[in-house]
C-alpha cells in the first residue's frame, strides 16, 4: 500500500473512531483547539499556506498577542518567485490585517509594479513578526524567536527563487546574526538555500527624506540583481 492510501485508510478508522464517540457517551474532542493552542509549526508540517495560518490560530504565543487587533499572516501568489519579508505589521496593517498597505507598503507596491514590471500578486509580502510591535518599536529577540517559525515554515511551502528582506531586522532574523544593513545591503546572501537579498526598509527612505535619492538609487541596484536572478528584463537596458 502507497504512503497516500495508508493515510486515507488511517483518516478512514480515525473517523469511525470519532463518530463512535457520542454512541459510547463521549465528547468529540475540539481538535482544532487542540492544535492551534499548543503545536508549533515544528510539530506539525503544513502542506500549504492555509493550514499554516489554520495552525498559528488566535496566536498567544508572544506578548505582541495583547495588544494587536489583527494578525497579519500574508499575503499573495502562494507560489511566488519572489518573497519580501519585513519586520512587522504597522498600525494600518494592524487595523487592515494586511501586510505593507500603509505608506512604506505603497512605496513597496510601486517598487514592485513601477520598478520591476510585476503585479503586487504576483510576489509574495510578509513579516517576521505578525502581529503589531506596540508603537512601532522593533520587535525583541523573544518576541521573533516564538515568530520565526511561522515565516520559516511559510518560506518552506512557497520556495521562492529570491527572498528580499526589507531592513535590518528581517535580514538579521533570517540569517541568525547581527546585521549592518548599511554596510551589507546590496549582497548576496542565503537563507537555507535560498538566494536572499538584503535592503532599505521602504520606511527607512520616507524617514530621511533628504536621503531619499541616494537611498532609493540604492535600492533600485539591490532590485535590479533580483531581477536578473529572476531573469527579468531591466527596463533601459534592452
Ligand atoms: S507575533 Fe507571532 S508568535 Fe507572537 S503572538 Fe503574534 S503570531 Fe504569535
Amino acid at each position: 500500500m502507497n504512503h497516500r492510501a495508508e493515510l486515507l485508510e488511517i483518516v478512514g478508522q480515525l473517523r469511525n473512531l470519532l463518530c463512535s464517540y457520542p454512541q459510547i457517551g463521549l465528547e468529540i474532542p475540539d481538535l482544532k483547539r487542540e492544535i492551534t493552542t499548543d503545536a508549533s509549526p515544528g510539530d506539525i508540517s503544513p502542506v500549504n499556506l492555509d493550514s499554516l495560518r489554520a495552525l498559528i490560530g488566535d496566536c498567544q504565543r508572544c506578548k505582541l498577542s495583547q495588544r494587536r487587533t489583527t494578525l497579519v499572516f500574508g499575503e499573495g501568489a502562494p507560489r511566488a518567485r519572489l518573497v519580501f519579508v519585513g519586520e512587522g505589521p504597522g498600525a494600518e496593517e494592524d487595523a487592515a490585517g494586511r501586510p505593507f498597505v500603509g505608506e512604506a507598503g505603497k512605496l513597496l507596491t510601486k517598487i514592485i509594479e513601477n520598478g520591476m514590471g510585476l503585479k503586487r500578486e504576483d510576489v509574495y509580502i510578509c513579516n517576521v513578526v505578525k502581529c503589531r510591535p506596540p508603537n512601532n518599536r522593533d520587535p525583541e529577540a523573544e518576541e521573533i524567536q516564538a515568530c520565526l517559525p511561522f515565516l520559516e515554515r511559510q518560506l518552506a511551502i512557497i520556495r521562492p527563487e529570491v527572498i528580499c528582506t526589507l531592513g535590518r531586522i528581517a535580514a538579521q532574523s533570517l540569517l541568525g546574526r547581527e546585521f549592518k544593513i548599511t554596510q551589507e545591503r546590496g549582497k548576496w546572501f542565503s537563507f537555507k538555500e535560498i538566494p536572499l537579498m538584503p535592503t532599505f526598509h521602504p520606511a527607512y527612505l520616507l524617514r530621511n527624506p533628504s536621503e531619499e535619492r541616494p537611498l532609493k538609487r540604492q535600492v533600485w541596484e539591490d532590485v535590479q540583481k533580483i531581477m536578473g536572478r529572476l531573469g527579468l528584463k531591466v527596463k533601459g537596458n534592452e
